[in-house]
């Protein structure tokens, strides 16, 4: 099939280009402002195609100005979106440890000490510090709190209205067309395979679809954007090392909750020092919660999903959740790099948006306004190079599109932000200071520190625990856990000294029940699995397996020989593994040894 444009992936990035590009292509007269390339005298053909079994099934907090959003939407009427609410009261806060568990360094304890010791001259309430003064970089005031999936959804109804645009959920691209180093469109996912992705009953391959411009969108480990670094490289010194993976829940709070829509929580400090938090008061006493494991968590026990239980059991939290109820969940991870991370953005016959193009601001904690900006600019491009009737070359593409991005805020702010978070690359009081220098200069002065791959940082089980768990005990419970077909995380962090959460079956759950209940996760038959072990000798000899301990939907557990077993009836497409894996893969250090390749299926919730 040949079409004018082809999308891959429907974000934020993708609603703001798909939203801006459908407002202009039709004169008041009903003529064609712009005419089709493949249907002459038609309005541009646009697909856009989205791997998830249907809009709005993508996962994030989500707290933002709104800057880009109200450009496009002048007149926003956020009462038009559910579960939006505009910003409210907001609070940073620093949570201690009132367990005494998590691993914190000779600097942070003394703090602590301190802190404890002046609680009476000090807004300290239920083991927390609520910050007497934030830096305004840190502020969304006058923004507007959205779940993600409801702000998807009620775009993509308002985009496939226009109907300038069509918008396929449920239908992966498995990958660019690329003919000549010229991206020519992209070929869907085939179905009727095996889990090898051999052909099996009712086999469909993939359909090619032809374009003159292919966006890029599909968030930052979508298989398209990493078959175009694989293949054109990433701009000298630029990589993707820093990341983290969010993990939300989306809460019934109680009845008497005191808490009032628009409230916005940020914390750290605990569960461990480098885990960030957020909580986010919805209308009708719902809220998003969750927090963010970040790449420089030098821990081989990385799950989220326990970590997140702990967190919201913290003293300050807890009094506000209790008697709460699960309705969704969800994870993702974000990549966090930023410009640094930034890939080529254009090329001929594609561009790139969103946080695959490294959007995201890891300083003001924002990507969706980002995200939609770059689309929206993109947008703007696309009509100016159709108008002037100039084919999507690299050398177009860059003076219309990367240019308006150059000259943006998205871009001013990237650059304060580029190193704002090197200093937690040794330490979190090293990265807080970094990152309060950084956004207090506008990024000219910063703390140093070099981002490392995973398989360079993370330590081994037995170094991790040294003084907490002896290396007896560890392979003890190493053998009861591989017995019991189960990850080890849960086992260690009890014997370090985390309690046993205390299962209430409404809101705190086994992570298997959570799979069941809230995550709503489907796997449609039919499609190989997307996430591939490249080479077992590597995972044969790897002791740390930190797949298994990252897996936010517990799909990648123990398996025969040391190869680890996928189960895509549980993965929840959060990405995680792709970063979270101990060994380099041979001959690109950069990547791991394993492969996130396009897939369906996934969490079946509009609500997160
Ligand atoms: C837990 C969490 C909390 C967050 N909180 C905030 C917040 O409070 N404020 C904020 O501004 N940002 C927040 N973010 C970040 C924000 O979600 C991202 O920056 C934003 O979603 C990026 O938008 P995007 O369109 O570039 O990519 P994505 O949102 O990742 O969208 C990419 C889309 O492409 C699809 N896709 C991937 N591969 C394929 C394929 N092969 N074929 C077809 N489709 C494909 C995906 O399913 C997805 O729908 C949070 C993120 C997380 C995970
Ligand atoms: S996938 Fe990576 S972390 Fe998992 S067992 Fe294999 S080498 Fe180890
Ligand atoms: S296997 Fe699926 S759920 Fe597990 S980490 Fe990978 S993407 Fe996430």
């Amino acid at each position: 099939m040949d079409v004018d444009i082809v999308c891959v992936g429907f974000g934020p990035a993708t609603a703001g280009f798909l939203t801006t590009l459908s407002k202009q292509p039709v004169n008041a007269d009903g003529t064609p402002a712009v005419e089709s390339t493949t249907t002459p005298g038609m309005p541009p053909q646009v697909l856009c195609y989205e791997r998830a079994d249907d809009i709005g099934f993508g996962v994030s907090g989500v707290v933002t100005k709104a800057r880009a959003l109200r450009v496009t939407f002048p007149d926003l009427d956020q009462a038009q979106i559910p579960m939006a609410a505009p910003v409210g009261e907001e609070k940073v806060l620093y949570l201690l440890d009132p367990i005494g568990a998590s691993r914190r360094s000779a600097t942070l304890r003394a703090a602590d000490a301190m802190i404890r010791t002046f609680k009476w001259a000090l807004p300290v309430e239920h083991d927390a510090l609520n910050l007497p003064w934030t830096p305004s970089f840190l502020h969304k005031e006058g923004g507007l709190i959205l779940s993600m999936g409801q702000f998807m959804q009620w775009v993509g109804a308002q985009v496939q209205s226009t109907g300038t645009v069509q918008i396929w959920p449920g239908t992966p691209v498995s990958q660019a067309l690329i003919e000549k180093n010229k991206v020519v469109g992209v070929r869907l996912l085939d179905q009727g395979v095996d889990k090898k992705g051999q052909p099996a009953d009712g086999f469909t391959p993939g359909m090619d679809i032809r374009a003159a411009l292919t966006v890029v969108a599909d968030g930052p480990v979508g298989p398209i954007g990493q078959q175009l670094d694989a293949h054109f490289g990433l701009p000298e010194g630029h990589h993707t090392r820093d990341w983290a993976v969010g993990m939300k829940f989306v809460v019934d709070l109680p009845e008497d909750t005191p808490l009032k829509p628009g409230t916005v929580l940020h914390t750290f400090g605990f569960p461990e020092p480098e885990i960030f938090g957020f909580f986010y008061v919805h209308p009708d006493r719902v809220a998003s919660l969750g927090i963010f494991v970040p790449s420089w968590f030098d821990s081989p026990m990385r799950t989220a999903y326990r970590q997140l239980q702990h967190w919201m059991l913290h003293p300050y939290l807890w009094r506000y959740l209790k008697g709460g109820k699960l309705r969704s969940w969800g994870a993702k991870t974000l990549g966090e790099s930023g410009r640094r991370g930034e890939p080529h953005l254009v090329g001929d016959g594609y561009a790139r948006v969103g946080e695959g193009s490294g959007s995201t601001n890891v300083l003001t904690g924002s990507g969706v306004d980002e995200a939609w900006a770059t689309g929206a600019q993109l947008a703007e491009a696309v009509l100016e190079l159709l108008k002037a009737r100039k084919p999507f070359t690299k050398q177009n593409l860059d003076e219309a599109y990367v240019n308006r991005r150059r000259a943006s805020w998205v871009e001013k702010e990237a650059i304060a932000a580029e190193k704002s978070r090197d200093g937690f690359q040794k330490g979190v009081v090293r990265g807080m200071i970094g990152m309060a220098l950084a956004g207090l200069t506008n990024g000219k002065l910063s703390l140093s520190g070099d981002p490392l791959p995973p398989w360079k940082r993370i330590p081994s089980i037995e170094e991790y625990y040294r003084g907490r768990v002896s290396p007896e005990e560890i392979a003890k419970l190493h053998a009861e856990c591989q017995a019991r077909n189960s990850s080890l995380h849960g086992a260690l962090m009890e014997k370090a000294g985390w309690p046993a959460i205390p299962y209430d079956g409404q809101l705190l759950m086994s992570h298997q029940d959570a799979l069941l209940m809230g995550g709503k996760v489907q796997a449609t038959p039919g499609y190989a699995d997307h996430v591939e072990f490249l080479n077992p000798e590597l995972c044969e000899k790897c002791g740390v397996k930190i797949c298994i301990e990252a897996c936010s939907g517990q799909a990648i557990t123990p398996g025969n020989g040391g190869v680890p077993n996928f189960d895509r009836e549980k993965c929840i497409h959060c990405g995680a593994c792709l970063w979270n894996c101990a060994q380099p893969l041979p001959d690109n250090p950069e990547r791991t040894n394993i492969a996130f390749r396009a897939g369906t299926g996934g969490l079946h919730s509009a609500e997160n």
